[in-house]
């Protein structure tokens, strides 16, 4: 399928995966995928893996996610991980924001554009995720508050910052539920962060920003999620874990 941005689907493992399963999941998806080039691929593996699958991906068309980072670049910030200790392992990418650290860690947009501006000084692309629970859906502000997501959790990014962020839409009701976004759902607010991202910007920028989808994407419902006019790839949580699941997204997505 003809897209106009090239596809990002990241697989973010959360908090699974000792380094030795790691490697074994990252070694399959090396073996399943060598040939893709259609699409950019990114695993997110917790920090204990980084350093094995970073290796394990050397030479390979596999690119490395960390699923948080500090906002600071270093000090006395006990558990933190900064951008300088990401790019020891070649990390290029860095989920922030994402509901769960919304949820648990209270994260705020305000913390997430800090993240993203820290990236950005060390050359990390964020993956900055937003996303309306269910009871904002059924209350009808999705809009108003994904909007104040995105404004918020990107303020003070430049445009050329801007080009090299990548945006995951992932409403929280279809995380880790099975339950998923139908493609009228998904494509609706994707446009609807576009259209907010060319006031903050201009249209020509904001046709270069990659949206990604997330929430129960799995190889049954992949293809029609990409084929989306403005959906640009996925964020994979659960079956990003396994090789077979994983690998068939992609390839159903191509
Ligand atoms: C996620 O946590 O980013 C995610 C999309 O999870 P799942 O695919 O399991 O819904």
């Amino acid at each position: 399928m003809q897209k106009e941005r090239k596809l990002l689907i990241a697989g973010n493992w959360k908090m699974n995966k000792t380094a030795a399963e790691a490697l074994d999941l990252v070694n399959g998806l090396r073996r399943e995928l060598a040939a893709v080039k259609e699409v950019d691929l990114v695993v997110c593996p917790p920090f204990t893996a980084l350093g094995h699958v970073s290796q394990a991906i050397l030479d390979s068309n596999l690119r490395l996610g960390a699923q948080n980072m500090s906002e600071h670049t270093g000090g006395a910030y006990t558990g933190e991980i900064s951008a300088a200790m990401l790019k020891e392992f070649s990390v290029r990418y860095v989920i922030l924001g994402h509901s769960e650290r919304r949820q648990y860690q209270k994260e705020s947009d305000l913390l997430v554009a800090n993240k993203a501006l820290t990236a950005h000084a060390a050359a990390i692309k964020p993956i900055v995720c937003v996303g309306e629970t269910l009871e904002q859906r059924e209350a009808g502000i999705t809009e108003k508050v994904v909007g104040d997501q995105v404004r918020g959790s990107l303020a003070g990014l430049s445009k050329d910052q801007i080009e090299e962020t990548v945006i995951a839409y992932e409403p929280v009701w279809a995380i880790g539920t099975g339950r998923t976004a139908t493609a009228e759902q998904a494509q609706e607010v994707h446009a609807f962060i576009r259209r907010i991202l060319a006031g903050l910007f201009d249209e020509a920028t904001a046709r270069r920003i990659r949206i990604q989808y997330g929430g129960s994407v799995k190889p049954s419902n992949a293809r029609e999620l990409m084929s989306l006019p403005d959906v640009d790839g996925a964020l994979v949580g659960g079956a990003s874990l396994e090789v077979r699941s994983f690998s068939d997204i992609v390839k159903n997505s191509i």
